[in-house]
């Protein structure tokens, strides 16, 4: 199962649910450090977490990390800003990786720590529309891979604590909220067929509450609190208004 694949196509759902993972569950992996997946790699999504992390270790802004590694598409099923990794390094490479090691290996991005783990958000049954976005939860699957051996078994708990990441992560939690509380909000937008220029404006505004506005010499997790409640607050009132093109981003 290769989960990015299945986010941007659809195809394989139908039988994600054999597949997924709790944090006791096993599986065998050992990675080579061969550094392949370091190449020619544009399926790495960043989370404003991820981003913030690379800045606070490189000694850099957030937006001078988005602006040397990062370019940003509105995503086909999402419909709101998505921010991914540049592979523009020499020979295709990642920008981040120095003499053919991760140069920012303690704090990489959740997709290339969790390999060949991969996270998906599912609501309190699984297959059915996610009602209360106060009660999701996360589980993990085994994404397709060729490379490393089987020589090692790990559980997902295992993997997790090896980078740092929470079993019960509220960032995760909060930053689907806030993406599932946007996607709808931005559809009624377009549906409405609000000019370009207006959308936009509102894409801007998500893009830069979204991602950008950080300071590394604070810590993350109340800045992202406080982008949040903004989001939040602005998708609900894009859902209220009547006619939507009168909204201000
Ligand atoms: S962030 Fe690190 S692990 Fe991920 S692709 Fe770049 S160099 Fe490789
Ligand atoms: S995850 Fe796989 S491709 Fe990447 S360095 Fe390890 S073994 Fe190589």
């Amino acid at each position: 199962m290769n989960l990015f694949k299945m986010m941007q196509t659809g195809e394989g759902i139908e039988h994600l649910e054999e597949h997924l993972l709790n944090l006791d569950s096993e599986f065998r992996f050992k990675c080579r450090r061969c550094g392949k997946c370091c190449i020619h790699q544009e399926t790495i999504i960043f989370n404003a977490r991820d981003i913030y992390n690379i800045a606070k270790k490189k000694g850099m802004t957030v937006q001078e990390v988005v602006n040397a590694y990062t370019e940003a598409y509105i995503g086909r099923n999402s419909h709101i800003p998505i921010v991914h990794l540049l592979s523009n390094g020499p020979k295709g490479a990642c920008p981040l990786l120095e003499n053919g090691r991760c140069s920012v290996h303690d704090c990489k991005t959740t997709v290339c720590a969790l390999f060949p783990l991969g996270r998906v958000i599912i609501g309190e049954k699984f297959g059915e529309p996610i009602e209360d976005p106060d009660n999701l939860q996360v589980k993990y699957i085994l994404n397709e891979h060729s490379c490393g051996s089987a020589k090692r078994v790990n559980t997902v708990r295992s993997w997790l604590a090896k980078f740092g990441i929470p079993e019960h992560d509220e960032f995760y939690l909060l930053w689907n909220k806030v993406l599932m509380s946007l996607t709808p909000a931005i559809m009624k937008l377009e549906e409405a067929k609000v000019s370009e220029p207006v959308l936009s404006m509102f894409w801007d505004a998500i893009y830069q509450t979204l991602y950008l506005q950080y300071d590394t010499n604070q810590d993350f997790m109340p800045q992202f609190q406080v982008a949040a409640d903004k989001l939040l607050r602005l998708s609900e009132e894009i859902m209220k208004a009547q006619p939507p093109d009168h909204l201000e981003a």
